[in-house]
């Protein structure tokens, strides 16, 4: 059953956004050769509840931490720990989640340790373009569309370079639930699914492998590792569908939120001026509209 939200409950979700948006950017300064998994952990936990917000994952289905970290071919659900040192050229994808007033905002990024010079271009463009395919996805998550034009959106950024798109992990509504219908896939023909309303809040978070879609799951019983051991980059962003256009609530400081207006811009990759002035600019067109 899809639960559609009122506006004052995407404010809400907005402001849980905003928590998880604000510990990613701690993160990213923090990510780096001998930092461990259990440090970002600890930092995350901390941010998140000096925020006033409850991590979304620590105690989920039993998940012992505030963060999701996954390394390399490691894809999703990866365990922070003390023993698990970041290296220079490693993916690390970090996923966060943070409940304000009952409602949760998920978005996830992949860094590369050391910056993309640290690692073949093959790697830094799997990074980049599954960081596009999000950005697409957003894009399409217009008022009246498809749930499919989602999909399809996003799996068009991984069809040309061959990649394989996880199937058996998608995206998913988000709301006083971490997970809710719909499941959002990252693959399959637009124009299908439910129409997508106002109100709808949804998580879109493509996974591209360098290598097979196949998956397996490690005997933590958590960790999801590509089937073949090859490299996996993660993206993910909470957005609400609005009248106005997609509003992405977890979006970073230097990521346009609302509305995306022009399916076309994608941000650039690290900070972009360019995309917070349109973000800006963006707000102030919607106050004066009122
Ligand atoms: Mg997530
Ligand atoms: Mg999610």
């Amino acid at each position: 059953m899809i639960v559609r939200k009122s506006p004052a409950e995407v404010e809400i979700m907005a402001r849980a956004g905003k928590v998880v948006a604000d510990v990613h950017e701690i993160l990213r300064d923090l990510v780096r050769p001998g930092v461990s998994t259990a440090e970002l952990d600890e930092v995350a936990e901390r941010e998140c509840r000096s925020r006033g917000a409850v991590p979304s994952f620590k105690g989920y289905r039993g998940f012992p931490a505030t963060l999701c970290t996954s390394v390399n071919a490691e894809i999703v659900h990866g365990i922070p720990s003390a023993n698990v040192v970041l290296r220079e050229g490693d993916l690390i994808k970090i996923d966060a989640g943070a409940i304000v007033e009952g409602y949760h905002g998920d978005s996830a990024v992949t860094w590369i340790v050391g910056g993309e010079t640290s690692v073949a271009p093959q790697v830094a463009d799997l990074v980049e373009r599954t960081r596009a395919g999000l950005w697409a996805g957003l894009c399409a998550a217009q008022s009246g569309a498809r749930l499919t034009d989602i999909s399809a959106a996003v799996e068009a950024h991984a069809l040309p370079h061959e990649y394989g798109v996880v199937q058996e992990y998608v995206g998913h509504g988000i709301g006083r639930a971490l997970h809710e219908d719909p499941h959002v896939p990252n693959y399959g023909r637009a124009g299908r699914g439910p129409k997508l309303q106002p109100g709808l809040v949804i998580a879109v978070e493509p996974m591209f492998n360098l290598g097979t879609a196949d998956t397996r799951v490690l005997d933590d019983d958590w960790t999801v590792v590509t089937a073949d051991g090859a490299l996996s980059s993660h993206w993910e962003h909470t957005v609400a569908i609005t009248e106005d256009g997609p509003w992405v609530l977890t979006a970073r400081s230097d990521e346009p939120a609302w509305p995306l207006r022009e399916p076309h811009r994608v941000p650039t990759a690290g900070s972009d001026g360019e995309a917070t002035r349109h973000r800006e600019s963006a707000l102030l067109d919607a106050q004066e509209a009122g």
